[in-house]
């Protein structure tokens, strides 16, 4: 087999590790912020539970002060009675008492039910706590294993590297710029095995002499559609 074309075949195997590496690699903030979301939600509902809470408490004093208000009313309309002669007036007096009495039991009867709401809200933002916990027992072992990923990766890619660069020294300039100009414009396949006189990196058939020609190795021959580089290894694995 041709030196140069040889090399070129172990450089894009080289640059596909590569490329799959990275995409792993940079694929890991994405998945976080995906595994993430189940946390987020749960905390959005803890906060609109609390904000929930805080303005029915807020009602719930609102209202304990219209009680001790009205007490005070019916309080002082009582030791008032005693003041009054006419019976007119004192009948008038007494429906005033009543009216009152009955704006504090409605008023009693609403601070009930508000206390009611209360310990329903306190009850889910205690089952939202526990979710938000359990959400973030997951996500900090799911980023522990991501992140452990990455820099388990990023140790390989490493590896890849160095081994790259021992392999390009090897390789001409002229051929090493040929095929990094095919690999850019290609989606980072260069060098491409064929077979059944058919090119692996766009499908092309490839004329029959031609096709004598790479099953040869002998020298750089490209694609005539996609102008990859093509070679012939007569093994479907490795195609
Ligand atoms: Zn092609």
């Amino acid at each position: 087999m041709n030196e140069q074309l040889k090399l070129l075949i172990d450089l894009q195997a080289i640059d596909t590790i590569i490329i799959n590496s990275k995409t792993k690699i940079n694929s890991i903030p994405q998945k976080i912020t995906e595994f993430d979301a189940p946390l987020k939600a749960a905390q959005t509902s803890l906060d609109k539970l609390q904000q929930q809470f805080s303005a029915t408490d807020k009602k719930k004093k609102d209202k304990d002060q219209e009680i001790d208000e009205l007490k005070q009313k019916v309080s002082k309309l009582k030791t008032r009675s005693s003041e009054i002669k006419n019976n007119k007036e004192y009948q008038a007096h007494l429906k005033e008492i009543e009216n009152a009495e009955k704006s504090l039991k409605t008023a009693e009867e609403a601070a009930s039910a508000i206390t009611g709401s209360l310990e329903s809200i306190s009850k889910d933002i205690n089952v939202c706590k526990e979710s938000v916990k359990t959400e973030e027992g997951k996500i900090s072992s799911i980023k522990e294993e991501l992140n452990k990923e990455a820099a388990e990766a990023e140790q390989e890619l490493k590896v890849v590297i160095d081994k790259r660069r021992v392999l390009v020294k090897q390789i001409e300039k002229s051929t090493y710029d040929l095929y990094m100009g095919i690999l850019k414009t290609k989606r980072g396949l260069a060098v491409v095995n064929t077979s059944n006189e058919l090119c692996h990196g766009c499908n092309m058939h490839i004329p029959p002499q031609m096709f004598v020609e790479i099953k040869s190795n002998s020298e750089i021959i490209h694609c005539p559609q996609c102008r990859r580089i093509l070679y012939f290894r007569d093994n479907s694995d490795n195609s």
